[in-house]
């Protein structure tokens, strides 16, 4: 006797009418009009039936924190990031869980069981840090959270910054982190990818770095941040996320940097409903979109990927964990309609 039968179900390649077998927690069979005893039957009733959510670009740590202290007036990135500098000191670990929590029941309530997330590490006593860990324990059951030592207030120039991004990949945080354009310098930005990219060479650590995450098109990181995964030989290690300057730069540049960036295996996350949002607010009309060129970062061979990012939050005050939603808005802002 089967575990569980799920019968006249949609599949995402199309298929209709499929039954799905579980048997000792695996999918057994997917085939057509199967009739077999369960020990429970469930009529999908021609619903899409698919394999979960990822969201491969959260911040968890400042979740479900919108109006804490106050509300970004602005709408910019650089306001959202000073308002969570005025959170932060506010922050009890106990809360902090509470809401992380909260949004991951968000988030198994809308089919996503594996999140990346980023998490400050630019606050000495890393209590983002240790509290993110600990929600990561909670929830191993259930969802698959992934850590990212991000140094908001840049690693190169907040006091202490390199410490405590390595105190936090020591205590068990899966990935390096960067914010490159948040440097004082582009000369700055440049060696603190380099900087990055060599301690997660040294500790065998993945990479995901905030990069270009600003409307200018002299904003280059994604450059150097290819070229030190091929001179690390970190190919298929390493991601950039947001990458939105791309959108203004220059188009010569443009179709010189896109092989670069295949050929170094970086995979790109956009963030549609964020880019679109933060991006384009310093300029009056015609106002640009903010999300990076994601067809032409697909067509030259680049793996491409939308992540959530933010949801009632500094930056952001809408968003429920809905990956759908997140699909919706990219597929329009990109025009891949
Ligand atoms: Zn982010």
């Amino acid at each position: 006797m089967l575990d569980l039968l799920i019968t006249r179900a949609t599949l995402p390649d199309g298929r209709t009418g499929m039954s799905i077998a579980v048997q000792d927690g695996r999918i057994a069979e997917v085939t057509e009009g199967l009739a077999a005893p369960a020990r429970e039957t469930i009529d999908a009733n021609g619903m899409l039936v698919a394999p979960h959510f990822v969201d491969p670009h959260f911040h968890m740590d400042a979740t479900l924190s919108y109006g804490l202290p106050r509300v970004n007036q602005s709408g910019t990135l650089l306001e959202g990031i000073a308002l969570w500098g005025e959170l932060k000191p506010l922050l009890k670990a106990e809360a902090l869980i509470e809401r992380a929590l909260a949004y991951c029941d968000w988030a198994v309530a809308r089919g996503l069981l594996a999140i990346r997330t980023h998490v400050d590490t630019s606050d000495p006593s890393l209590l983002a840090v240790d509290a993110l860990l600990e929600v990561k324990r909670q929830v191993a059951p259930y969802i698959d959270l992934q850590l990212v030592a991000f140094p908001q207030d840049g690693v190169l120039r907040s006091a202490g910054g390199v410490d405590n991004l390595k105190r936090a990949l020591d205590k068990g945080v899966d990935v390096v982190g960067g914010i490159p354009h948040f440097e004082r310098t582009m000369a700055d930005g440049a060696a603190s990818v380099k900087l990055l990219m060599e301690i997660a060479a040294a500790s065998g650590k993945l990479v995901d770095m905030h990069c270009d995450e600003s409307d200018d098109p002299l904003s280059r990181h994604i450059e150097t941040l290819a070229f030190e995964s091929q001179r690390l030989g970190l190919q298929g290690r390493v991601t950039g996320s947001h990458c939105t300057s791309m959108h203004s730069m220059d188009n010569y540049y443009v179709s010189k940097l896109l092989p670069l960036i295949a050929e170094s295996g970086v995979s790109v996350i956009a963030n549609p409903l964020i880019n679109i949002t933060l991006q384009g607010r310093h300029d009056t009309y015609p106002r640009r979109r903010g999300m990076t060129r994601v067809p032409e970062l697909m067509a030259a061979g680049v793996n491409v990927a939308f992540g959530h990012d933010c949801v009632m939050d500094p930056w952001y005050g809408m968003g429920s964990g809905d990956m759908l939603e997140v699909a919706h808005m990219g597929l329009h802002v990109a025009q891949m309609t």
